[in-house]
């Protein structure tokens, strides 16, 4: 495919009407010199969707989404970047160039567009066979009896594996695609003897899609005990990573949007069943385990994640790693305890399931709160010393993990903990607070904890006053681009959180127009940029503020610092570190008086 041209992409940013286009799908009134609206993307009752006419940009200070005009398009329309372009050129009479790609990237796209072809024919064959052919019967049987319907099924596209070890190479072949196609998509695997076979034979087929709906592999289920695994997945190729798959995700996202929650389950059918009962915002991860991928993937999408994981000891180490992972994240994750031995999709199956699913959804607890009792149930009758080290090594260490928003259920922790292995309760509190690092936690409230002068609404308390704090420096290293270039110069890696660094580097390398241009391949760092830009243009700056800020965030890395220094037990290090740190506090106090921070 040809690419659009820079000029054309230029030209049809300049046509389209932002406003317009929004305008399409909510309400905007005026506001100074940009426009304010209920937000598309989430239910709100009170407006916090801002667009600037002038730069085309959107956000949403409620969930965080934002960017361009395009990729207005593109989210709202469920399009991919060319298509939201061609759509826009359209609607503003604007004639597309197109110029001539690289040849070596316009054969990689052409074997994707292939291959993902391959895919999606492969899933309508899996998907036919189950509905029509008589060797399914037995396959369509064991659906039925875990009460699940046609009409679900068929939404999610699955399908079923004949026997014969060559079915879908043989029709693939026949279709046009060659061997090393199927092999590169997983589809056939070649065997001992050198010939190659399908890798799905006599298997539940369970077609596994991105959040825009393509196919990337599929999980299968065996249908005989005696079959090997219980479960295969496509192997890792260049298309399907199975530490990143949401499994249903291209269903969910609507629901997770709309619900402002995600339902985390194990397996395919558990998400079947929820969906058929009306729990749409749930999405499988595949296997017990929740990865890092996963937790990020979710976190862009949604603050609330409710983990329904099987309540055995697998499903429960997975939920301590999902919460090392979500840590330092805007995330909240919670628990619903599945009962011992029951699944998701067998609850919904029961007489009163959905009911009772749905009660366990309302009353999942705090990720914390439910390590804390795991432990407490193991531990609770141990001797002493077993007891000290749980205390120690776990109890404690969860505790000091927890942030200041969370300070009401720490203290209820605290007595709960207190209570169950007959300590002090201020003798554990101290403990906690020795156990707190420096950089976060509970901690004599000064500048950091001041509320924000002109907070955004609801958003700003799910981001940690460091990531408020980063953004307010970046967006005045917008507003004031001849000081922004110096303290996006002093600004280190030590300074940053991830995103708030690639934002930096954006801007150093966009420092007169970061708007144009948004990179579209990157929607987490097209959003934030648009953020900056709108927050540029709609909060004022200083210089004295952009300094009291930078001040900020340099204590919070001499803080990591001597944390750092104290956990290596380079006591002399920290000690010099700490001086430095008094000196700042200083110079905070004596930059705090003409300035606000935010
Ligand atoms: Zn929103």
């Amino acid at each position: 495919m040809a690419l659009i041209s820079n000029e054309s992409l230029e030209r049809v940013k300049q046509a389209a009407d932002i406003v317009e286009v929004v305008s399409a799908h909510t309400d905007l009134r005026r506001q100074g010199t940009h426009y304010m609206g209920l937000c598309p993307f989430h239910e709100e009752r009170s407006p916090s969707f801002s667009v600037e006419p002038q730069e085309k940009l959107y956000h949403c200070f409620g969930c965080g989404v934002g960017g361009d005009v395009i990729k207005f398009v593109e989210e709202k329309e469920g399009l991919g970047f060319a298509e939201a372009v061609e759509v826009l050129a359209d609607r503003y009479g604007v004639e597309l160039e197109r110029e001539q790609e690289d040849p070596r990237a316009e054969a990689k796209r052409q074997r994707r567009r292939r291959l993902e072809q391959l895919l999606e024919r492969a899933a309508a064959f899996y998907s036919n066979y189950l509905w029509e052919s008589e060797e399914a019967g037995k396959a369509r049987d064991y659906l039925a009896q875990r009460g699940l319907r046609e009409e679900g099924l068929r939404g999610f596209g699955v399908g079923y594996a004949p026997s014969a070890w060559d079915k879908l190479l043989v029709r693939g072949q026949q279709a046009g695609f060659s061997v090393e196609e199927l092999r590169a998509v997983g589809l056939a695997q070649r065997g001992r003897s050198g010939g190659d076979y399908d890798r799905f034979r006599e298997r539940i087929m369970f077609p596994i899609r991105d959040r825009r709906g393509r196919v990337l592999g599929f999980g299968g289920r065996a249908m005989r005990s005696d079959q090997g695994a219980k479960y295969v997945n496509t192997a890792e190729t260049d298309f399907f990573h199975k530490s990143q798959i949401l499994y249903g995700v291209d269903q969910a996202k609507a629901a997770i949007a709309k619900a402002g929650r995600a339902v985390v389950v194990e397996g395919y059918t558990d998400v079947l069943a929820l969906h058929q009962a009306g729990v749409e915002e749930a999405v499988g991860v595949m296997g017990t385990a929740i990865t890092p991928d996963q937790v990020a993937a979710l976190s862009g999408m949604v603050e609330e994640v409710v983990l329904a994981l099987d309540a055995d000891s697998a499903g429960q180490e997975a939920m301590l790693r999902a919460q090392r992972v979500a840590a330092g994240r805007r995330m909240r994750l919670r628990v619903a305890a599945m009962p011992a031995g029951e699944d998701p999709a067998e609850m919904i199956a029961a007489e009163g399931g959905p009911e009772r699913f749905r009660e366990l959804l309302d009353g999942a607890e705090e990720l914390t709160a439910f390590q804390v009792r795991l432990v407490l149930d193991r531990t609770g009758g141990a001797d002493p010393v077993a007891r000290d080290r749980a205390l120690t090594s776990e109890l404690i260490p969860i505790l000091a993990a927890m942030d200041d928003s969370q300070e009401k259920l720490q203290n209820e922790l605290e007595r709960r903990i207190a209570d169950r292995l007959e300590i002090d309760p201020p003798r554990l509190a101290a403990r906690v607070v020795a156990a707190t690092p420096a950089s976060g936690g509970r901690q004599a409230p000064g500048p950091e904890s001041r509320a924000p002068a002109q907070a955004p609404p609801v958003r700003a308390a799910e981001l940690t006053s460091r990531e408020r704090r980063e953004r307010a420096l970046l967006a005045m290293c917008v507003a004031l681009p001849g000081e922004g270039k110096e303290y996006l110069a002093r600004l280190t890696d030590a300074h940053l959180s991830p995103t708030g660094l690639r934002a930096a580097t954006w801007l150093r390398e966009h420092p007169d127009d970061p708007a144009s241009n948004l990179p579209h391949e990157d929607g987490e760092l097209a959003g934030l940029i648009a953020e900056l830009v709108i927050m540029s243009r709609e909060e004022p700056a200083s210089h004295e503020a952009m300094e009291l800020n930078f001040l900020l965030l340099d204590q919070r890395r001499l803080e990591d610092e001597i944390a750092a220094a104290g956990e290596r037990g380079d006591y002399e290090r920290r000690a010099a570190l700490s001086r430095e740190r008094a000196a700042l506090v200083q110079r905070i106090a004596h930059a705090e008086r003409p300035a606000r921070s935010i």
